[in-house]
């Protein structure tokens, strides 16, 4: 069984005194969930806000934090960079790679994902790598064809060993803060490709990754998403700004992972 993770991507959003309040009243909702188990919860913070948001997740019941992006260098004169290091120091779990807005923004190709992912390796955190279609390519039919491509290139010089703690997100460029999903069978369809392309270099990576979707996910939309056998959580935008949405989410995947155990047995 792969456990379920929701993670809350507040992008360039927040201030002290907003988080603050954010965190706390997501915490008052979201704890007796997570103390159930079988669940994670991460929060992909802005980088100046990573250390609040450790000070107020760290020593609670499957709480992770992260960060948006990383350098794909180690260190040195790379002036505004953050190294996979220092995101480790502020113990990060997590670091997002290749999200739609720094592939469209910032020239963040399939090669400098696949170099942000190894950085991340190296120092212990787990790669967040995001991969999704344009509407272009959907409507072109080539999704599949390029969604496959941005795994199979960013995992290109990876073994299996190094690339096991990756977790995938699959998030339709077209969904993402539109109001627009992938329905839920197109989204399964997809999460299955991803998966079978894991399954190219080894059964226990496929079956071992949890890929998450992301594209307008709210409290309305996840539960029939997340009772797709190949979608193992969500990654949240919007709906992660407010506490009282993203803690129904959270508390949405755990349902369906324990509706999927009990018809499993
Ligand atoms: C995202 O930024 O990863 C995302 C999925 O955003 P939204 O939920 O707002 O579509």
């Amino acid at each position: 069984m792969r456990t379920p993770l929701v993670i809350g991507n507040w992008k360039m959003n927040g201030d002290m005194v907003s988080n603050e309040k954010c965190l706390s009243d997501l915490l008052e909702r979201v704890g007796p969930t997570l103390e159930t188990g079988g669940i994670e919860m991460g929060i992909a913070a802005p980088a100046p806000y990573l250390f609040q948001v450790a000070v107020r997740l760290k020593g609670r019941a499957a709480c992770v934090w992260g960060s948006q992006d990383v350098s794909d260098e180690g260190s040195g004169a790379f002036t505004g960079e953050i190294s996979a290091f220092m995101l480790k120091d502020f113990e990060c779990g997590f670091s997002l790679v290749g999200h739609s807005e720094r592939r469209a923004r910032h020239a963040e190709t399939n090669s400098v994902a696949s170099r942000k992912i190894q950085r991340l390796i190296e120092a212990g955190l787990i790669p967040v790598l995001c991969v999704g279609e344009s509407l272009e390519d959907r409507q072109a039919g080539r999704a599949e064809v390029v969604v496959c491509e941005q795994l199979r290139e960013a995992l290109v010089s990876m073994s299996d060993d190094s690339a096991s703690p990756i977790v995938l997100a699959y998030e339709p460029v077209w969904a993402i803060g539109t109001g627009k999903q992938a329905s839920p069978s197109d989204a399964q369809q997809m999460h299955a490709a991803l998966r079978e392309t894991l399954s190219q270099r080894s059964d226990a990576l496929a079956s071992n990754t949890r890929i998450i979707y992301g594209g307008s996910l709210t409290a309305s939309n996840a539960a029939v998403l997340f009772e797709q056998p190949d979608i193992d959580g969500g990654l949240v935008g919007g709906a992660s700004l407010d506490p009282v949405s993203f803690a129904s989410i959270v508390a949405l995947s755990q349902l369906s992972s324990v509706s999927a155990a009990s018809t499993s047995h």
